[in-house]
């Protein structure tokens, strides 16, 4: 059965989560005029932002982190968007060098090895890109969850990051049913690998098919234990984790 056969469903108040989203899309996009950008992972959340982006026109830019190791599918999803919303996306791919360096050292499985090597493969591959595609820029929206897993419990709509950046999770009070029905709705694009049992979907070597009952986000980075389990994006040591890779590269 498709990811939407199985999630879709319109819970109560809906509508009116979904009001609230607009809104404070529309807020962030006034505020920050000219310096906001949607960082989309191509998940699906990301995928109903950038639809509501372009549903209401606001003009806040979309850009992704193509890290090289994303499988053909997520990849695929940029000229998708490009196609259907007219809108262009900013992509960012990591420093060629520091890859050949990196892999020539640890090989290109050194993310199962240790927790260290993990997060120096997400630091050169996402943090490193990241902090490129978010300098000059004010505010960053993203398609974090209150529901995704026990580390994002806390999301709030806006926070402000390490960097002072006000980071806008407009999304922040929606369930995973509420997603796919936006979806199913507004037949908004979406990963084909969301059918295959893969809710969150990151680099094609640390995401896995999750069983039925196991965490939203038990397929990624599987063999770690639970508490590592954020690549450094959305957690407080990234600009630690920038520096560090800046220093090696
Ligand atoms: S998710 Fe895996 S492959 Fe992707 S950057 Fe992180 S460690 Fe490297």
């Amino acid at each position: 059965m498709s990811a939407i056969g199985l999630y879709a469903r319109k819970t109560e108040g809906f509508e009116a989560r979904l009001a609230h989203t607009i809104q404070v899309l529309q807020a962030a996009a006034s505020e920050h005029l000219g310096r906001i950008v949607q960082s989309t992972s191509l998940g699906a959340e990301d995928m109903v932002l950038t639809d509501l982006i372009a549903r209401h026109h606001l003009p806040i830019a979309i850009a992704t982190l193509e890290t090289g190791m994303l499988h053909a599918q997520t990849s695929a999803l940029v000229p998708r968007i490009e196609e259907r919303y007219g809108l262009k996306v900013e992509v960012y791919k990591p420093v060629a060098e520091s890859v050949v360096h990196f892999v020539k050292a640890h090989g290109d499985k050194a993310m199962y090895e240790s927790i260290d090597l993990r997060k120096a493969c997400c630091g050169m591959r996402k943090l490193e890109p990241l902090a490129r595609m978010l300098a000059g820029r004010g505010a960053w929206v993203t398609g974090l969850r209150r529901e995704q897993s026990n580390n994002r419990g806390e999301v709030a709509f806006t926070e402000t990051d390490d960097n002072g950046r006000a980071k806008i999770n407009p999304l922040a009070d929606w369930s995973w049913n509420d997603v796919w029905h936006y979806i199913a709705t507004n037949d908004v694009p979406y990963n084909p690998l969301h059918d295959e049992f893969m809710p969150s979907i990151g680099c094609a070597p640390c995401t896995r098919a999750i069983a039925v009952g196991e965490d939203f986000r038990a397929g990624r980075w599987w063999w770690e234990d639970e508490r590592a389990k954020e690549c450094g994006l959305h957690v407080q040591e990234e600009q630690a984790a920038v520096s560090m890779i800046g220093a090696q590269a």
